[in-house]
């Protein structure tokens, strides 16, 4: 776990130093749990929506785009439930003055209870080698089946206290179960309170005319109270989708692990209408589809899991995390849910205005249901990220730091490097760029030694590097770099563009998601 902790250390440090992810306002010591990205975060990000925006649109061709604004009329927030329901349950320690959510502590726990008999069955995969059965060693060991027991006794008493919203057991849970503030170390807790996740402003000029806004928790509701623009402009038939990919605000009570939780992050939301009673089956569609749509990164089929809730929100008849593996454990990049027709009948409710369709085929009409896709592309950036962050130690004794970043979300496709600055080597490099720039990202660097230069290229995931040296200037040929393997070979000039562009093309990801 320390070494882990330790990669993410040097992950947030990395992500600094190489233009991904600023702190924001640094130069006023910070604003916290907000973030600015620098010259190469904005370009993996821009890739990763691309990805996903991709992915939706072009793939489907039932699914359309929108982009709502950040401001909605406020009762939306009253019909969404987000006015009275979008709370936490928070709880302070009376000795060191830290906030934490009541239900992250009790999460916190449970994963100790894993833990520990992960702990078991490993140390008795050592112990016992090849003819090792986990199955019965998990079946018949007596501490596994001991934190087994109090892992489940403690998680069936969590879920019904979340599911009552009993504050006073959630307490009671954390006294029990002797959970101390990881700073003071102690067990001196306040009572647990909600508290609501949504900033507020106001928006008009009089104090008396002002209205109460809120920076939008979700993009989802965006998409709700348009669906019927959309659908009718559209002329869309059920089912359809829509898309849409943008800023939203939660006041978080804790907020740390860098950008996994912030204040102010970016969404990538679709919203599946469906007819009613065949949510269920759409919901396991998309499920499969969301999880392809990561596997096909490359980063690791073992780094992903469902994790199905046990509490449903206050709209879902069902629910699930596509949880990735980041340096400090299983962590929720998505949640896909079934939301029934809650979001759109409320509207219905407090707008006053039918929000049915009218399906031609059933002769009939209803409001429709919803599954949805949720996912944070700050998260996504953090997970493609700490799966990319490398050190490798290299055959001549040296090291290096590569971002094996999936090739196609790359800040910098390719860098173009004259050997020396003179003999018109860095003119022939521009003119490489000059023809390349139109399809890729590129970069010219002509400083310092060449293997300085595919150093820094590596700690920013650059997949190829092409140096132009001397027998170009004769024969038009350069030497072409592959950031991975670190080979080299010698190809046209008039090849690089297919070769790169080919390569890395986002068409690549796009069609293994269609592979069966
Ligand atoms: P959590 O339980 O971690 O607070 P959530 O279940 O409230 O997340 P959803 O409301 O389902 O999250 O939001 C969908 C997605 O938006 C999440 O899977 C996550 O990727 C992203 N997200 C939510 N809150 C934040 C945040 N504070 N910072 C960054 N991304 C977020």
């Amino acid at each position: 776990m320390a070494q882990q902790e330790d990669v993410f250390k040097k992950l947030v440090s990395h992500s600094k130093e190489y233009g991904f992810v600023f702190q924001s306002s640094e130069i006023y010591d910070g604003l916290s749990a907000v973030y600015d990205y620098g010259q190469n975060g904005v370009e993996l990000k821009n890739n990763i929506k691309k990805y996903w925006w991709d992915s939706m649109v072009l793939l489907h061709e039932n699914v359309v785009g929108i982009d709502s604004a950040i401001f909605m009329h406020p009762t939306i927030w009253k019909a969404s439930g987000h006015v009275d329901a979008f709370n936490d349950p928070l709880i302070d320690n009376k000795d060191s003055k830290k906030r934490y959510r009541a239900d992250v502590l009790i999460e916190d726990q449970l994963a100790k209870y894993d833990d520990k008999i992960t702990k078991e069955v490993e140390k008795a995969a050592k112990r016992f080698g090849e003819s090792f059965d986990e199955a019965q060693f998990r079946a018949t060991n007596t501490r596994v089946l001991e934190n087994q027991a109090k892992r489940e006794a403690l998680h069936e008493r969590f879920a019904k206290a979340l599911n009552d919203s009993n504050l006073e057991e959630l307490r009671q849970i954390i006294v029990d179960e002797e959970i101390v503030c990881p700073i003071s170390g102690t067990k001196n807790w306040t009572e647990v309170r909600q508290f609501n996740l949504m900033f507020s402003t106001e928006m008009g000029s009089t104090a008396e005319g002002a209205l109460k806004v809120y920076l939008r928790p979700e993009t989802a509701q965006g998409i709700f109270v348009n669906y019927l623009n959309v659908q009718k402009t559209g002329r869309m038939k059920i089912p359809f989708g829509i898309a849409q990919i943008g800023k939203a605000f939660r006041n978080e009570i804790v907020a740390r692990q860098f950008i996994f939780r912030m204040r102010e992050f970016e969404q990538m939301e679709m919203q599946f209408f469906v007819r009613p009673g065949e949510e269920l089956k759409w919901f396991d569609q998309w499920k499969q589809t969301r999880l392809k749509w990561h596997k096909a990164l490359g980063l690791g089929d073992q780094k992903y899991r469902f994790h199905d809730h046990d509490k449903l929100a206050h709209y879902a008849n069902a629910a699930t995390d596509i949880e990735f593996q980041m340096p400090f454990g299983f962590k929720e990049v998505e949640g896909i849910h079934s939301r029934t027709d809650f979001d759109l009948s409320s509207h219905e409710q407090y707008s006053g205005k039918k929000l049915q369709y009218f399906d031609p085929e059933l002769n009939k009409s209803y409001v429709p249901y919803v599954i949805e896709t949720s996912i944070g592309v700050d998260r996504m950036f953090l997970s493609v990220m700490a799966a990319a962050y490398t050190e490798e130690k290299l055959e001549n004794g040296e090291s290096r730091v590569v971002l094996k970043l999936p090739v196609a979300l790359a800040p910098v496709k390719v860098a173009v490097m004259p050997l020396t600055k003179k003999d018109g080597m860095p003119e022939k490099a521009q003119e490489i760029i000059d023809d390349l720039k139109f399809d890729v990202k590129c970069q010219y660097d002509e400083k310092d030694s060449i293997g300085k230069r595919y150093r820094r290229q590596d700690a920013i995931g650059t997949p190829f590097c092409v140096t132009v040296d001397h027998q170009t200037l004769q024969d038009n040929t350069v030497t072409i770099r592959h950031r991975d393997t670190m080979e080299q070979e010698r190809v046209a000039i008039d090849q690089l563009r297919s070769i790169i562009v080919d390569y890395v093309s986002l068409r690549n990801l796009l069609k293994k998601i269609k592979e069966d």
